[in-house]
């Protein structure tokens, strides 16, 4: 049997101050409009959405529930320690705030909290502001199928954390109220330390201020007599890349992109030094390959860059039981529906249904690299749009926190060991320091990139035109590849990375709409919505990022060609084109819907700044994914 052969041992947020303009606020009018004609509220048309019913959805990992949690034992038994290992030195409860870390393994919180107390107190809230309305504009913050991965993530940490001896207290209200009022609850049992994860943007930041602040009013008995304060102990976890090991600070982290390629070519290099070093003619050496080493080595001891100068650390081993749990606790809380966060539920009804948990994020991990050893080919296939195996498809597990960055290194290390090392096991963990730059970048900026200027603070005239950000939004713009992308999104909660970049040079180029319309409107619909990731995205597409340099332009036909050539990805989210011959189903002419806009560089035009932006798309789109134009 497979797994025997198992490689793996509205309410809205007032007082989050991220606009600066007021009067640019919106939001009235179009959340009016949203509620009358949102693709995904439950009066509106879902077009071939519904139509398509019965079309096959690809459950994602493709797994059955017992080979899941079977695959997950497994992990834990590979990531955790042998329990006589590690000691606790602690006194009394510590509680551990359960955030956008929803896992056991690679916990560090979780860790820190087990190994300085006699118990631990594992506690997520169900914060009613993310079910409220997103800033500018009013559309759901969490859409009805994120939601419903929550659920199914809550749920999962819930089973994983019993299985350890723990469980998983489920509150429904505000952090800064249910978190005092647990530690003055749990003062007897001496709580002096909540633990949790970092944020790092405004609207969590403000959340950990006001939770320290009811924490530091809550004055403690220590078995002393003496009294102490209960304090909030933040614990650095969402990357790759831990930001104390980085080579600079974050306030001068690089701001163009290049410095990070400069250090994907040096990578390149150190695996061409390796060749030569380890050939058997090394002592005939050419000239040219000791001058090369040479400038290996001096280019190394200059380089700045995360991948030359800091290493990533190991994952943290976890003892395999974590109990006991707090005495007397009767009522741990009823994992919350999606009703009772104010949403009607959603169904996906065609294409990818991706599975919450850390459960099904391991078994992902499993199913990707090792079962269907697809990461071998990954550098190929990832710019693809159709099925779920063109990418790995971590990245609502990733945003979740039910699986690690660095978790994901060490299984590439380990297939890299037992199985090839090329350049597509490499891209997978080049494709994470995106990530990882995208959230250290959200420490530099702070506000500025939810801000229409961005980082750079970019004067530039945006339209708000309502009927063309619901054509875009709803699908309906005339444009084949555009259309069946916002189907996806809006029927799945996903859209590959190159469709969410054609997306959003359409918007943002070819529309002109504020750029901040599509960054909230996938805020609401992404299952992996993260606001560094997302927004440090749409803040590039819109040529409002930190990096001068890139001002990309895609063109829509081009796109169309390259990506879909036989239109396979069209006709699968807009039935409709199904019929016609495969060079036109991106193509089809009065055969489908009218263009609801001219594209700003149609095919024959040619001007001057249509020549710099396609210079510049030939040289890259988002920077880093240039090759393959
Ligand atoms: C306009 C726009 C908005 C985006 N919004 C988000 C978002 O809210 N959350 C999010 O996780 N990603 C976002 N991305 C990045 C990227 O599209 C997704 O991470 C990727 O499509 C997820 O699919 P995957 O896991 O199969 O990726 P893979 O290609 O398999 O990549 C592996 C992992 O690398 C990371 N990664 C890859 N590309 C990027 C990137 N450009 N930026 C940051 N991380 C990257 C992701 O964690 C991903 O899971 C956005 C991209 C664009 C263009």
């Amino acid at each position: 049997m497979a797994i025997s052969l198992l490689q793996l041992t509205p309410v809205s947020f007032p007082y989050f101050i991220r606009n600066s303009h007021p009067k640019l606020n919106p939001r009235t009018s179009i959340l009016v409009h949203f509620v009358k004609s949102n693709p995904m509220s439950s009066g509106s048309d879902p077009g071939p959405v519904r139509r398509a019913s019965s079309a096959k959805i690809f459950k994602v990992p493709d797994l059955e529930t017992d080979q899941v949690d079977l695959i997950a034992d497994q992990s834990f038994q590979r990531y955790f320690l042998s329990s006589s290992t590690r000691r606790r030195s602690g006194n009394g409860v510590a509680i551990l705030w359960f955030r956008n870390d929803l896992r056991v393994l690679d916990n560090e919180a979780l860790y820190k909290a087990w190994v300085s107390s006699e118990s631990v107190l594992p506690v997520y809230c169900v914060d009613p502001r993310l079910f409220g309305a997103s800033h500018y504009f009013g559309f759901p913050k969490t859409g009805a199928l994120r939601a419903q991965f929550l659920i199914e993530c809550l749920a999962d940490l819930r089973k994983n954390l019993t299985k350890r001896g723990l469980n998983l207290l489920i509150k429904h209200g505000k952090p800064e109220e249910i978190l005092p009022s647990l530690a003055k609850t749990y003062g007897a049992h001496i709580v002096n330390q909540v633990y949790a994860q970092k944020e790092t943007c405004s609207e969590e930041l403000i959340v950990e201020r006001l939770v320290s602040k009811g924490l530091e009013k809550v004055v403690l008995e220590s078995s002393s007599e003496r009294s102490n304060k209960a304090k909030l102990q933040l614990v650095w976890g969402a990357t790759m890349y831990h930001i104390d090991d980085l080579p600079f600070s974050t306030s001068s982290l690089p701001d163009v992109y290049t410095q990070f390629r400069k250090a994907c070519q040096l990578y390149f290099l150190f695996r061409f030094e390796k060749l030569i070093i380890c050939t058997p003619s090394f002592l005939n050496f050419q000239i040219e390959q000791v001058l090369l080493l040479c400038l290996i080595l001096f280019v190394g001891s200059k380089m700045q860059a995360v991948e030359s100068k800091c290493s990533i650390r190991g994952c943290i081993k976890m003892p395999a039981s974590l109990g006991p749990p707090p005495p007397s606790i009767g009522d741990w809380g009823c994992i919350p529906s999606t009703e009772s966060l104010g949403l009607s539920s959603q169904d996906v009804s065609k294409g990818m249904k991706f599975v919450g948990g850390e459960s099904a994020a391991l078994s992902r991990v499993y199913e990707y690299f090792w079962k269907k050893d697809l990461l071998k080919k990954y550098k190929e296939t990832r710019n693809g749009m159709l099925g779920p195996d063109y990418s790995t498809k971590f990245s609502p597990w990733l945003a979740s926190g039910s699986v690690s960055p660095r978790l994901i290194h060490e299984e590439v290390k380990r297939y890299e060991k037992e199985r090839l090392a090329n350049d597509s096991t490499y891209w997978v963990l080049f494709e994470l320091i995106w990530r990882d730059y995208f959230r250290f970048l959200s420490v530099k900026y702070g506000n500025a990139l939810f801000h229409l200027g961005g980082p750079r603070n970019v004067e530039k005239r945006w339209s708000q035109d309502i009927k063309l950000f619901e054509s875009w939004r709803d699908g309906t713009t005339g444009y084949p590849i555009i259309d069946a992308n916002m189907k996806e999104l809006a029927t799945t909660g996903f859209m590959s990375n190159r469709g969410r970049q054609i997306v959003c040079s359409f918007l943002v180029r070819d529309m002109g709409i504020d750029w901040r319309m599509g960054a909230e409107w996938f805020e609401t619909c992404l299952l992996d919505y993260d606001p560094c990731s997302n927004y440090g995205n749409w803040t590039y597409g819109a040529g409002v990022g930190n990096d001068p340099r890139e001002d990309r332009y895609f063109s829509i036909p081009k796109q169309a060609q390259t990506y879909d050539p036989e239109g396979e990805y069209a006709a699968y989210w807009l039935p409709q084109l199904q019929s016609l011959p495969k060079d036109k189903r991106n193509f089809p002419g009065k055969l489908y819907i009218e263009q609801i806009v001219p594209l700003k560089f149609g095919s024959t035009a040619t001007t001057r700044n249509q020549g710099r932006y396609m210079a510049s798309a030939r040289k890259g789109n988002f920077g880093h994914r240039g090759q393959r134009r």
